[in-house]
């Protein structure tokens, strides 16, 4: 190869496609590099979040997803034991959340870059990021039957995920880092009907979640700390049936259904990474990771990929300086995703609620205003800082109506 691009992007999944995609759509040459072929799977379950569908809507492509027969999430429930808070997720303008599976959903994005204009090469793994005068022009390395490649662009963007080989390469500041929290195993299931809900069950140090997928599946994840993975990895089976027999409707439910699938699992450090510098940006789990905990992960790919093409074409079409445009791009991202990455990170310790909060949790259930707001928060449709914000707090101590 050898050719010269606008922009190189590293990785084709939910942050590298759109990225992609976005880019082409404004007319640059775009070289989009996956060393995985599609359709192919990825550890991760795969609630799409309101949000992130309204972004597939203004991308054109959300018609493609409902054709693809996945049926909506209407109905968020967080099931405590002694009460449960159920709500509506989204907004009157993107009402529902999906779990499409991500060789569906992937596929779907790789695809709608191609035909945006861009060359994907599927199959191909970067091996090196070529620097020159401290400034990154390219990348190099090899296809799957063994051909090298070599490739030069303005910009290279790495939307390679948490083992970013980009990251890696640059070496970008990393800062407001927190460990693995959470360990925690999914399987798909046959014969478990959720009716339009995304269920999640909170008991002591387990917390569980179910949500329906493609194909008459239910997806269902169980978790428990980090700290007691080293004991429950002998016995993941054991250790996941035992986090979902703390709920025993649930469990019930599930001695009716069938596991068509082996375990899947992991455990993710919490971290954000600077996204920029000369001659590379970072988007999606590259730059800006986050427990599962609240499925946010999707969207937030989404909603960067969107910022980051903007700032990029901005940038590459000469309306702004690069280090002004990537500059707002992280101050954006990371002023967007603040009390969401705290919410999550406490979330995942699994811990138990501090007394205020729990008394909190308390007087939501039953009031279908808070129930709402409660569920858009963890879907990353309201920020938890507006939800939790002492003003909204006191109207439901209050046991008030919804605030005007
Ligand atoms: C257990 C688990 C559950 C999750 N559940 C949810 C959920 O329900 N909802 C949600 O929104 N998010 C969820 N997430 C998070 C979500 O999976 C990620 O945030 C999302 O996949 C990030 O997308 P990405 O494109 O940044 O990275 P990835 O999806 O990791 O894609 C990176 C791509 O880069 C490619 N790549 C890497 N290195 C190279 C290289 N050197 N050369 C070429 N290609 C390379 C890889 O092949 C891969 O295709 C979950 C994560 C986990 C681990």
């Amino acid at each position: 190869m050898g050719e010269a691009y606008d922009v190189i992007i590293v990785g084709a999944r939910c942050a590298g496609s759109p990225t992609a995609m976005l880019l082409a759509r404004k007319g640059f040459r775009v070289l989009l590099l996956d060393r995985a072929t599609f359709p192919s799977d990825t550890v991760s379950t795969h609630v799409v979040q309101p949000l992130a569908v309204a972004a597939l809507a203004r991308w054109g492509l959300l018609d493609r997803l409902t054709a693809t027969g996945c049926p909506p999430i209407h109905t968020f429930t967080f099931d405590f034991g002694p009460f449960t808070i159920a709500g509506a997720p989204g907004t009157a303008q993107a009402p529902v959340a999906y779990c499409p599976r991500r060789t569906i959903l992937d596929k779907l994005l790789v695809d709608a870059a191609a035909e945006a204009g861009a060359e994907v090469r599927e199959g191909f793994a970067v091996d090196q990021v070529l620097v020159e005068d401290g400034r990154v022009v390219g990348v190099a390395g090899h296809s799957r039957d063994g051909e090298m490649f070599e490739a030069r662009a303005s910009l290279v963007v790495g939307a390679d995920g948490r083992t970013s080989h980009v990251a890696e390469a640059v070496k970008p500041q990393q800062y407001n880092e927190r460990p693995p929290q959470l360990a925690a195993y999914y399987a798909y299931w046959s014969g478990l009907p959720m009716d339009g809900r995304f269920e999640t069950y909170v008991r002591g140090d387990r917390g569980a979640a179910a949500a329906e997928t493609h194909d008459g599946l239910t997806l269902v994840i169980a978790g428990w700390p980090n700290a007691q993975q080293e004991a429950n990895r002998r016995d993941v089976e054991g250790a996941y049936m035992g986090a979902l027999a703390r709920a025993p409707a649930f469990a019930e439910r599930l001695s009716a259904a069938r596991r068509e699938t082996p375990f899947a699992g992991a455990a993710v450090p919490n971290y954000f990474r600077k996204p920029y510098g000369p001659g590379w940006a970072l988007v999606g789990d590259a730059g800006y990771n986050r427990d599962f905990i609240t499925a946010q992960g999707i969207n937030d790919a989404f909603r960067d990929a969107e910022r980051l093409a903007g700032g990029v074409g901005e940038a590459l079409g000469g309306a702004r300086p690069f280090e002004a445009a990537m500059a707002d791009y992280q101050q954006a991202r990371d002023a967007q995703v603040a009390s969401m990455y705290d919410f999550t990170c406490e979330l995942a310790t699994l811990a138990p609620p501090p007394p205020e909060r729990a008394q909190l949790l308390g007087a939501i259930a039953g009031r279908q205003w808070a129930m709402d707001g409660f569920a858009q928060m963890n879907a990353g449709t309201i920020p938890p800082a507006q939800f939790l914000s002492p003003q909204n707090i006191a109207a439901i101590m209050a046991g008030a109506a919804a605030p005007g």
